[in-house]
This record gives structure tokens, C-alpha cells and sequence, in this order.
């Protein structure tokens, strides 16, 4: 019997936890190999249960954007909850939060918080109903808007009723959009749309502007709501959200994720024409109020805004993409690497099984590097040039360990 730390505790998670796990940070979903506790991170770096660090590429599937522990985000976070976290009411933090969401962001008139992506894309529906006294939501098949049953990837526990409402189109397709669209007839509420598609296991797509310039039209045309599911990607490619370089803006956005840089938060902007019907809804949560998580916003944004954080990130996110064409190349093996560099997806050519990806990832992390072999992965304004070159020699080895174990030629 394994006496791994790791080991011990899955094993009594599997005891009072259904399944040993839920959602997307069980261990089983990546491949059999993976460590699934952690007992610390900093900067770019994590460390398991086990004392083994690894060079980390999943920034905390999305909310690390600076770097875990960066000192100003949590030095202001810990003074607010020296103060008070959740009290009876929220502190000046939120207005203050508020303000520079709808100073920062594109078509931001007014800002609302809550905690979870999936409380900030059901929010955005709520509105986009309520704005509109409507009921049909377009979405793209496949893309994920979070874990509840309006949207979940899963059928299981979820009813024909919870999804009647929703109607389906496919990425970059202007023509199924509109056929979409055109189902839903008088009764349209909106169009919600990734920042870009990056569905699991496959190559990611850039947005092109004839699909996100069709579904502005039709929303305008229909006067319906155009919603920016922004929550993997905010504040990861453009502070100003993940559309301004494509000057198409949305009328609600939602943001979660690297928003305060791994403190608890998200967020629900939108513009002049959707803040009627955002006033007129219910929501709230118990932690929404919470001031250290708003005070923690407030800084990351500020250092995303006012330095070269993410411009950086693109740098890092660069050096690796070629560093891993290169290494890979010397196995005569080729990439598909889709995507921004900062948010990267990485599948071998040929590997439909993902033998080769899966094989990769679990030698990578026997040398210290953690990757993931299907889904994005991330990049933080933490990892340094030294970083990338450390990783990229990991790589090598665990190209070498696979060849040797005749996954891949020598
Ligand atoms: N939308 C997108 C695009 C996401 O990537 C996610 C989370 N992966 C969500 C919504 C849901 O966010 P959360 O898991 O915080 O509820």
C-alpha cells in the first residue's frame, strides 16, 4: 500500500466525500498519476502534499494571474479582514471596486458582485430576462458557462425544464446563429459567447469578428442583450475585457477567476441598457459582501491596468509555445498549439487518445513542471524567463523518459 500523504488523505476523502472528489479539480478527470492535494503555492510554483514542487501551469485553473501570495494583492486583502470580511453590510471596497470595473471595462455603466463564475453567467441570464421580459438564450454548443442547471455539462440531476429556454449554435458560425436566433423569434432575451472557445480536448478558436459582429446585429436587431462570458479569460488577455481589440462590445460581461488573483470573487458589468432590468432582479449570496475579496480586486486590477503584468504573461507564454515546438520536434513530433500563448492548449498531433499528452504530462511532473494534457492551461505574470527555460528542460526529459518507454521514437 502506498503511504504517500496524497494516498492517505484520497483515501479518506473517498470515505466522506461522494466519489473522492467532485468537479473539475478531481484528479480523475486529468489521468491517473496526478497528485490531487496541494499544501502551498507561491508565485509560480505549488507544492503537494508530498513536499513536491512543481512549476505550475494551471494557476489555479484560471485565478492566479499575478503570481500566488503576490504581496500587494494580499497585503490589502489581509489589512480589510483585519478590519472586517463579511459584516452586516459591505464596506466602501465595493463602491470602490465598483468604480474601477465600470472605469476599466468596455460598455461598463454598473458593476454587481457575487462569488462563483456560475453566480455571475446566471446573473447575466437573469438580467438579459429581465431587461427584455423574454425568455431565449442562444449559446455555443460545448461551451461551458458553469456548473448549474441551466448550463451544466452534465445532464445528470438536471431536467428537460431547466434547459427549455435555451437554444444552441456553433462557434464562429454566423449562419447557425442566425438560424438560432431565428428559432427563438419574438422571444429572445440574448446571446451569451465565450471570450474565445476553449472547450476541453480540442483546438482552441480565436472569436473572428464577422461571428461576434453577427451576433451584435442580431441582438440589436432584436433587441436582445449580448452577453460576454468573460470569466475564464478576464483579465488574462485585455483589461478592458476580453472583446475591446475586437470592437465589439457586449451589454453584460460576466468575470470571475483572476479577477483578485485567487481570492473568492466575480463579477456582472454591464452597459446603460441593461441597468433597469438588473435593478428590478433578486440576487445575493451571503459572502457576496465580503470586503477583503473586493479590496484584493482592487489591487490586481490596478497592477493589471498600470504595469506590464500581462504583456509580460504574452512574453512567457511565447518562449514556452516555441521552447515546446522545439523539444518536441527533436522526437519528430508535431504540436497543435491553439490559442494565446497565456491561456495555451497543447495536444500532439495524431493522438486522438491522448496516449502520447497523457504519457507527456505525467513524466513532466515526475521533473517538476505541471501541465495539464486536455484542458487550457495558464500562465501568470510570476513565471520568469528562468522559469519557462527550467520547464522547457523538464519537457526534454520527459520526452526522453516517454522515448525510452516507447510512447514516442528516441
Ligand atoms: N464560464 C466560463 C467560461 C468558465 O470557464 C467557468 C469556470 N471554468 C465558469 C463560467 C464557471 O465558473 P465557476 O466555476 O467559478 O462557477
Amino acid at each position: 500500500m502506498s503511504t504517500s500523504r496524497d494516498a492517505q488523505l484520497t483515501a479518506r476523502a473517498a470515505k466522506v466525500i461522494p466519489n473522492g472528489m467532485w468537479g473539475h479539480m478531481a484528479t480523475r478527470s486529468i489521468t491517473a498519476g496526478y497528485p490531487q492535494f496541494f499544501q502551498s503555492a507561491q508565485g509560480c510554483r505549488v507544492t503537494d502534499v508530498d513536499g513536491r514542487e512543481f512549476i505550475d501551469f494551471m494557476c489555479a485553473w484560471g485565478p492566479n494571474v499575478l503570481g500566488y501570495q503576490n504581496e500587494r494583492v494580499d497585503q490589502a486583502a489581509l489589512a480589510q479582514l483585519a478590519r472586517v470580511d463579511s459584516g452586516n453590510g459591505p464596506t466602501e471596497a465595493l463602491v470602490e471596486l465598483a468604480e474601477l470595473l465600470v472605469s476599466t471595462l468596455d460598455n461598463a455603466a454598473w458593476a454587481m458582485l457575487q462569488k462563483n463564475g456560475s453566480d455571475a453567467t446566471t446573473v447575466c441570464v437573469t438580467v438579459a430576462r429581465a431587461a427584455t421580459q423574454r425568455r431565449k438564450l442562444v449559446v455555443v454548443r460545448g461551451a461551458y458557462h458553469g456548473a448549474v442547471p441551466w448550463c451544466s455539462p452534465s445532464l445528470v440531476g438536471v431536467t428537460a425544464e431547466d434547459r427549455a429556454h435555451i437554444l444552441y449554435c456553433e462557434w464562429n458560425d454566423p449562419a447557425s446563429l442566425e438560424a438560432a436566433v431565428a428559432e427563438a423569434g419574438d422571444d429572445l432575451a440574448g446571446i451569451m459567447i465565450t471570450a474565445f472557445r476553449h472547450d476541453l480536448g480540442r483546438d482552441q478558436e480565436m472569436p473572428t469578428v464577422e461571428f461576434l459582429s453577427t451576433a451584435r446585429a442580431l441582438c440589436d436587431k432584436k433587441d436582445a442583450l449580448l452577453i460576454l462570458d468573460d470569466v475564464r479569460a478576464g483579465f488574462r488577455l485585455d483589461v478592458r475585457g476580453s472583446w475591446a481589440a475586437y470592437g465589439v462590445s457586449p451589454d453584460l460581461a460576466a468575470y470571475s477567476k483572476a479577477i483578485a488573483n485567487g481570492w473568492p470573487l466575480a463579477a456582472v458589468v454591464g452597459s446603460e441598457r441593461a441597468r433597469e432590468g438588473a435593478g428590478k432582479i433578486f440576487t445575493t449570496g451571503s459572502f457576496w459582501y465580503g470586503a477583503a475579496s473586493h479590496a484584493a480586486a482592487i489591487e490586481t486590477i490596478k497592477i493589471l491596468r498600470d504595469t506590464d503584468a500581462l504583456a509580460h504573461t504574452f512574453r512567457m507564454g511565447d518562449r514556452f509555445r516555441a521552447g515546446l515546438d522545439r523539444v518536441t520536434a527533436v522526437h519528430g513530433l508535431k504540436l497543435r498549439q491553439t490559442g494565446p500563448s497565456v491561456m495555451p492548449m497543447v495536444l500532439f498531433e495524431g493522438d486522438a487518445d491522448l496516449k502520447i499528452g497523457n504519457a507527456f504530462c505525467l513524466a513532466a511532473l515526475n521533473h517538476g513542471v505541471y501541465l495539464h494534457p486536455k484542458h487550457n492551461m495558464f500562465l501568470s505574470a510570476a513565471h520568469t524567463e528562468a522559469d519557462i527555460d527550467q520547464a522547457l528542460a523538464a519537457a526534454e526529459l520527459a520526452l526522453q523518459d516517454i522515448a525510452r518507454a516507447g510512447v514516442i521514437k528516441g
